[in-house]
């Protein structure tokens, strides 16, 4: 890459005047702060940009937003450092970084809850579940709330309360001519439509309100697992199983080798498993009556199948994909679990060489596919599943191999492919972006951008180009 900016190049004038007044921290090359201040979840992506704005309040990424805009700056947006494929994280350019903006403040009367963009999920969750109370997110705790938001947001709750978007009340927005908006059912409406899904396209986020509803604060959840030869029954299982699961209920299988952790017999260490995950967002007793005709199915290696807080099943994933480890995603979404999807599904696990490589098939329906397909941008209401197909390694090593598998078994199910879910894209073009809304949808998101960003301003995310 060509060298970075100096902070002549950069505007001093502008430059100094947005660091006297700037309340978090401005961050450049030669500080000791940027090595961490650039590093993001991804391991893969080595990027380095002129500044970094660690912003402390809107105030903050309203002068980072007009320091950007007057000075010319490429511009990433970035909350909790997650994107897949390292959109949080420019070459050159400034990053505008929320990720310090970590303020909840829940409302257990209204069940409400406000948390700006800098918070993570476990941050939410700890501070609902305090009331009994959760939004429905993603299933790694230290995963963004903001990115996964305005993607849509899947997860352990999804069936029985829908996508995150869908508990989404309001949210404050700067624009990218630096001014604060609104937007709810009321405000904006246009925009907080786009928002729903239109990812970080039309400004950026500094706070989100939801709505709140009760969960736990114990649940019947945790993995089940078999030997992955056991696989093809056990998915021919499944997939009748999850006709009939009531919304409470949402699985997530995969297949993997066993991670070396403490909380697993050292016997299965390595070993390729093919797991289902539950998670049963009702009473337990209910969901130990839903659950026993998998758990007697066939012969699990593990059960581990338990009640226990929502918080400590949320982080049972966390050790599967830490910050720092390579990681190469490719994703599609599915109609079904045909016979001819599970044989590819199959074939692959066994191929499945890194010890820390995962592919997972997320389980939809329920709630989800009850909100209307035109009520926000996401296509993938109507859909089955989603398949997230995950190369990792510790560090470059190997990389290249894993990245080729997960091409290969992503390729293989391209017959059976109906759209994407936009939040597990990596840069794959226009039309794979066209694909997570549909052609309608998709065209209703360049008009509103180009009301919001009619310069694109923002571009370094799953972009939607201005009509
Ligand atoms: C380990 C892991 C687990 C995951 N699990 C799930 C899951 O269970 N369910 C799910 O739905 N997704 C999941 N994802 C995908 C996740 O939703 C996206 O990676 C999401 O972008 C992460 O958000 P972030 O704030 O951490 O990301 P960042 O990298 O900080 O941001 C990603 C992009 O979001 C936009 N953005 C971020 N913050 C703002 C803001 N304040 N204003 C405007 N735009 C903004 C920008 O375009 C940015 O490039 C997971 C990802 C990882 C890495």
């Amino acid at each position: 890459m060509e060298s970075l900016a100096t902070r002549e190049q950069l505007d001093p004038a502008a430059l100094g005047e947005l660091e006297a007044a700037f309340a978090g921290e401005v961050i450049h090359p030669s500080d000791p702060a940027y090595e961490e201040g650039r590093a993001i979840w991804n391991g893969s992506i080595d990027r380095r940009p002129d500044l970094i704005a660690q912003c402390a309040g809107v105030a903050d990424v309203i002068d980072a937003v007009r320091f950007a805009r007057e000075t010319e700056q490429l511009v990433a947006v970035r909350s909790g450092r997650h994107s897949y494929p390292g959109l949080c994280v420019c070459d050159g350019g400034m990053v505008i970084d929320v990720g310090r903006m970590k303020g909840i403040r829940v409302d257990p009367e209204a069940r409400t809850a406000r948390a700006q963009a800098g918070v993570l999920l476990g941050e939410l969750d700890r501070e609902t579940q305090a009331f009994g109370l959760a939004v429905p997110a993603g299933i790694v705790t230290h995963t963004g709330l903001a990115g996964l938001t305005l993607g849509g947001g899947v997860g352990w709750l999804e069936r029985k309360y829908g996508l995150t978007v869908d508990q989404l009340l309001s949210v404050d927005m700067v624009t990218v001519d630096g001014e604060l908006v609104r937007a709810s059912e009321d405000e904006n409406a246009d925009l907080f439509w786009g928002l729903r899904g239109g990812g970080g396209n039309f400004g950026i986020v500094t706070e989100f309100e939801f709505r709140l509803n009760p969960v736990g604060p114990r649940v019947l959840a945790g993995p089940i697992m078999w030997a992955v030869e056991d696989s093809p029954e056990v998915l021919r299982f499944y997939r009748e199983w999850i006709q009939g699961a009531p919304d409470e209920l949402t699985t997530i299988v995969t297949h993997r080798r066993v991670l070396p952790l403490p909380t697993i017999p050292e016997e299965l260490h390595g070993r390729h498993v093919v797991i289902v995950g539950s998670c049963f967002a009702g009473p337990v007793e209910e969901g130990e009556r839903v659950l026993k005709p998998l758990r007697d199915f066939g012969s699990p290696l593990l059960d581990g199948c338990a009640p226990m807080p929502f918080t400590k099943h949320q982080a049972i994933l966390d050790p599967s994909f830490p910050h720092g480890w390579w990681y190469y995603i490719r994703s599609c979404n599915l109609a079904s679990l045909t016979d001819e999807v599970i044989d590819v599904l199959v074939d692959h696990a066994l191929g499945i060489a890194s010890p820390v490589t995962v592919f997972s098939i997320f389980h939809l329906g329920g709630a989800v596919a009850r909100v209307g397909e035109d009520e926000t941008p996401i296509a993938a209401r109507n859909s089955g599943h989603i398949v997230n197909v995950i190369g990792i390694t510790t560090t470059g090593d190997g990389f290249d191999q894993e990245r080729e598998w997960a091409r290969g078994l992503w390729s293989a199910l391209q017959p059976h492919h109906q759209d994407v879910y936009v939040n597990f894209l990596m840069e794959e073009g226009e039309d794979r972006v066209r694909e997570a809304y549909g052609a309608a949808k998709y065209d209703r998101l360049k008009v509103l951008k180009r009301k919001y960003d009619p310069h694109n301003f923002l571009r370094l995310n799953q972009n939607i180009p201005p009509a």
